[in-house]
């Protein structure tokens, strides 16, 4: 088993980027958000404890997160290769993180902190748009679908996701600065932390990403 992690700000292309990582180095998207969105989908318990806090942009508590991981990795096979967006998002998720892989014998390889100035992320975000039947994603002015409010892959709607309106958006990034204070240093101590500037267009950001994957594992 193998794990990568990318930390960045609700609006640093996370999603976009582990795509990319997903197709050209082999490795499994992981993002306990999109997990927890399709659990509140589905009306399954878990969602439904997770929703109020979501909504507000709050954090959900670490054992409903560690509970879902745990799942998710349970299900895996044991030669996978993991890419973790979104989470940790707590040093003790870390710490729960490494007890995992120490079981199965491995240890993170590489976190990518994933740097994007604060006025593109709320810019990024407040304009961002959803297709609601094939998950696209399109931004109001940057990447505008042909027809206002229609996806152009699948003619499904556009929506807005509830977290993504200017107010929680401000809320979000504040409490992403908080908990990654204390995440950064977690894993510059490992010494396995990769500062990308992700504020630059988006063919430069994927070579420094796949050239720090060709390199050996760092880290203590
Ligand atoms: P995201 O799609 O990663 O921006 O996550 C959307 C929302 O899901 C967040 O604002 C949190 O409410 C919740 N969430 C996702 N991942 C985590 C996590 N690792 N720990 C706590 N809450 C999370």
């Amino acid at each position: 088993m193998e794990a990568i992690i990318f930390l960045g700000a609700p609006g640093a292309g996370k999603g976009t980027l582990a795509d990319m990582v997903k197709t050209e180095a082999g490795y499994e998207h992981v993002s306990t958000g999109d997990m927890l969105r399709a659990a509140v989908k589905a009306g399954r318990p878990v969602g439904l404890e997770a929703r109020a806090y979501m909504e507000k942009g709050e954090l959900v508590p670490d054992a409903v997160i560690i509970r879902i991981v745990n799942e998710r990795l349970d299900v895996g096979s044991k030669d996978a290769r993991y890419l973790f967006d979104g989470f940790p998002r707590t040093p003790e998720q870390a710490r729960m993180l490494d007890q995992v892989l120490a079981k199965h014998g491995t240890r993170v390889r590489c976190v990518f902190l994933l740097d994007v100035p604060r006025d593109i992320l709320v810019d990024r975000l407040a304009g961002r748009r959803i297709c609601r039947s094939c998950g696209a994603v399109y931004h109001v002015r940057n990447i505008p679908p042909r027809v206002a409010g229609v996806c152009d892959a699948c003619g499904g709607e556009l929506y807005q996701r509830a977290d993504d309106t200017e107010e929680t958006v401000l809320n979000r990034l504040e409490v992403f600065r908080k908990q990654t204070e204390s995440l950064i240093e977690y894993y510059e101590k490992k010494g396995v932390l990769v500062r990308i500037n992700a504020g630059r267009n988006r063919e430069l950001v994927q070579a420094d990403i796949l050239a720090a994957l060709r390199k050996p594992a760092a880290g203590t």
